[in-house]
């Protein structure tokens, strides 16, 4: 094993790319990104970035000089444009070829467009994924009164949360019952939903844009229940998609992503997949996250794999977000038929965990660090302390933890 060709200089080709070295990978390593960065963070181009917060070079996830001492080399700019399996080599939009021993897609994912039949080519609707997304982005909220926010997922919660911290009047609009609706309880999509409309961002929930109005620009939209807004700025945050195309055109299994084994390994013996472009195929079933944690990990797998010393996948979900003056902390995996128990003491703010058939998987923490570590601890561990255990607000955080570790009878 000689040449190791990263496709994608984003969290999990740079993740994959450092842990090759850690484990002492002598050989080549080339990380071709298609943007003009070195790998950054995206977390923060719906937070700190776009507010204005935050600069640019404080993105980057890696100084620049850590390449080069690294023996990392690093392509930016540049497209892998095709893949050949047989030949073992990769051609690049600058025509170059690079072969390869192992091949490793880290192509992450794109933001699900607003069809065309809403769109017709207007100006001022956006999607956010890169870090150009923002910079284009910005001169036109600069110069907005009225923004609407499609979609109330994590996304575009943070954007409205910021598009109002700007100073914008902000509508958002969420198809489905609620927001947050596939990756939330209601308990903590209800404390969201009300945050927002506390801080003054209409919400309509349970509404679809049936129409978007302007010529050349945007100006406003009607809902379907027939509410017609005034937007100057429309942000659309619907979702995103694996980027399958290249591996694909490869004749690689794609079922909603790249497909890979427990190690992270495709159909093909010598490519392998990390991070949001990969479906890891594991004992429980199908699993495609999109998080920093899951890019991490899975890029950290694919290394070990290429080396063969890995054990394979074992996902530790957890996730954040920040909204307005809220951090939502998220550890574990919740599915909507989960008991959820609510804990509410004094000091620690709010928190919601998830019982899956009497076992703890998961935890929503709202400004609660101390229970979201507790809660973490304790799912890693596979330790449940009991519902009511959790719910007693006299009962505090630090003591649940290694009361359930020694198992008292209390528990
Ligand atoms: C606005 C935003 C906010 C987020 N907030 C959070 C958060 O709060 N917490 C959290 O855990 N996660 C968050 N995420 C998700 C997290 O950022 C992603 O899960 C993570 O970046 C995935 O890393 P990746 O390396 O798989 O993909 P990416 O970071 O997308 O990197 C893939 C790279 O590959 C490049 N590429 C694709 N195809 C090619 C090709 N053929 N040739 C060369 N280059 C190619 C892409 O352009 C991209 O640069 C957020 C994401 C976004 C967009």
């Amino acid at each position: 094993m000689n040449r190791v060709v990263i496709v994608g200089a984003g969290q999990a080709g740079l993740s994959c790319a450092a842990k090759l070295r850690t484990e002492g990978f002598e050989g080549e390593i080339s990380l071709i990104g298609n943007e003009a960065d070195a790998p950054y963070q995206r977390p923060p181009l719906s937070k700190a970035y776009l507010l204005g917060n935050l600069a640019a070079d404080r993105l980057l996830l890696r100084p620049l000089g850590w390449y080069e001492e690294q023996r990392v080399t690093l392509r930016t700019g540049v497209e892998v444009a095709s893949l050949d399996r047989a030949g073992k080599r990769v051609t690049l939009s600058t025509g170059d070829t690079l072969a390869y021993d192992a091949l490793v897609f880290a192509t992450g994912a794109e933001a699900r467009p607003l069809p065309d039949t809403l769109l017709r080519g207007r100006r001022g609707v956006h999607t956010i994924r890169d870090r150009a997304d923002i910079e284009a982005l910005r001169p036109e909220l600069d110069a907005a009164s009225n923004v609407l926010v499609i979609g109330g997922g994590y996304i575009g919660l943070e954007i409205a949360a910021v598009t109002r911290g700007l100073g914008n009047e902000v509508d958002l609009v969420e198809a489905a019952p609620v927001i947050l609706g596939r990756v939330a309880c209601r308990e903590t999509a209800l404390s969201i939903a009300a945050l927002h409309e506390a801080r003054g961002v209409r919400l309509h929930i349970g509404q679809g844009v049936a129409s978007l109005s302007g010529q050349g620009r945007v100006t406003g939209a009607h809902l379907t229940d027939g509410t017609e807004i005034a937007a100057d700025v429309v942000i659309a945050g619907i979702g995103a998609a694996p980027r399958t195309a290249l591996a694909d055109a490869a004749g690689l299994d794609i079922s909603n992503g790249i497909l890979v084994d427990a190690c992270g390994r495709t159909s093909d013996p010598s490519i392998f997949a990390a991070g949001d472009c990969a479906c890891y195929r594991l004992p429980d079933g199908d699993l495609r996250l999109e998080s920093v944690g899951n890019a991490i990990d899975t890029g950290e797998v694919v290394a070990r794999s290429i080396l063969e010393n890995g054990a394979g996948y074992t996902p530790k979900p957890w996730f954040w977000s920040d909204q307005f003056d809220l951090k939502l902390q998220i550890a574990g995996r919740a599915q909507p038929d989960d008991q959820v128990v609510v804990r509410e003491a004094p000091g620690e703010a709010k928190s919601h965990w998830y019982y899956r058939e009497g076992a703890l998987v998961a935890i929503d923490a709202l400004n609660a660090p101390r229970a979201y570590q507790v809660g973490r601890k304790l799912i890693l561990e596979g330790l449940s302390p009991s519902p009511e255990v959790i719910a007693d607000a006299s009962r505090p955080i630090k003591d649940i933890f290694n009361a359930t570790r020694a198992a008292l009878p209390a528990i």
